[in-house]
């Protein structure tokens, strides 16, 4: 098999405090890679720059200009991680035989992609980096992360488990990626419909080497909420079952205050009626906040606007 050019793909925002030290370990990596003829000599490692407010882009632009494995992509402003991957995975499609993604704090060891290329080169076109243990994440961060994948699980959605975007892809892989032209964005979902062969490669995740984590609390749930309702069509059919469950409510209440208008307690049934009225008003608005949603995705989708702008790209 001929000797893939793998093209490193990392997003970064804000990381002035990682970057050099996640270009040397990838140097090295890279050099050892080179020397074993398991990947091209004219492999790359691109650094695409989400809009960052750091000195990144002017780190970055450091890296191009003393090293001629590095790509810089400077993105006009922060798009969010998934954009700002997405971005260097298109621009590297032209390139590469191979795409590996991964983040720029190094949490991902770098040792998966000896695991990567030995997938790849047994025919996969997609090889997913799975977490093992989750020992260098908080509690929190394990506990709500397997409970996403769980009730993604429930509401129909194929996600590959603990698999996040460090991943391998082939440019066939890549080409077929570049057919989705949706604006909401989760790759973790979206590779998955691709559907070509594809195998798991299983890693440790070490902690972040500098900085903090540019996924908050509220991203994190704003992300996992974006999962759900941009692959589930679920919530918004448990509506319908909502509203069937309020109509034979309804019948029961109706049978209730006839009965009680008949025995002549008419003045006792203001409590019950209040309670209704909140209940039902809060049903609806549950219902179409729902619907809302839906159709702010409609919204966003019928304005095709891009998904990203490179602003500048420089290689030598
Ligand atoms: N990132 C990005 N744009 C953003 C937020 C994050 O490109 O708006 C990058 C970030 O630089 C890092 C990767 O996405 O390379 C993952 O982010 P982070 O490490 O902060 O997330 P965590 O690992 O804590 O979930
Ligand atoms: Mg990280």
């Amino acid at each position: 098999m001929k000797i893939p050019k793998v093209y490193f793909v990392l997003p970064c925002y804000n990381e002035s405090l990682c970057l050099k030290e996640t270009y040397e370990s990838l140097r090295i990596k890279a050099d050892i890679l080179i020397q074993s003829k398991k990947i091209d000599k004219n492999s790359k490692v691109v650094f695409v720059d989400d809009g960052s407010k750091d000195d990144t882009w002017k780190m970055i632009a450091g890296l191009v200009d003393k090293d001629s494995i590095v790509v810089g992509l400077k993105l006009a402003h922060n798009v969010g991680h998934q954009n700002a991957l997405l971005a260097g995975l298109m621009y590297a499609k032209d390139y590469c035989d191979v795409s590996i993604s991964m983040d720029a704090d190094l949490q991902d060891d770098l040792d998966v992609v000896d695991g990567f290329l030995k997938e790849y080169g047994k025919g996969n076109e997609i090889v997913y980096g799975v977490r093992g243990d989750r020992k260098t994440d908080t509690k929190f961060k394990r506990y709500t992360a397997q409970m996403f994948y769980k009730i993604m699980g429930h509401l129909g959605v194929e996600l590959v488990y603990n698999a996040a975007d460090c991943r391998l892809m082939s440019k066939k892989a890549l080409d077929e990626l570049s057919n989705y032209p949706e604006v909401n964005l989760f790759l973790r979902g979206m590779v998955p419909l691709i559907g070509l062969k594809s195998s798991t490669v299983e890693y440790e995740r070490n902690k972040r080497i500098a900085g903090e984590s540019k996924y908050p609390l509220k991203k994190m749930l704003s992300f996992a909420w974006d999962g759900v309702t941009s692959f589930s069509v679920r919530p918004i059919k448990m509506v319908l079952f909502f509203g069937f469950l309020v109509f034979i409510l309804s019948l029961i209440i109706m049978i209730y205050a006839l009965v009680v208008r008949a025995v002549g307690r008419v003045v006792d049934g203001w409590t019950f009626i209040v309670c209704s009225i909140w209940l039902v008003a809060g049903i609806q608005m549950i219902s179409l906040g729902l619907i809302g949603e839906y159709i702010g995705k409609i919204y966003s989708e019928t304005k095709r606007r891009p998904r990203f702008f490179v602003e500048e790209v420089r290689r030598r």
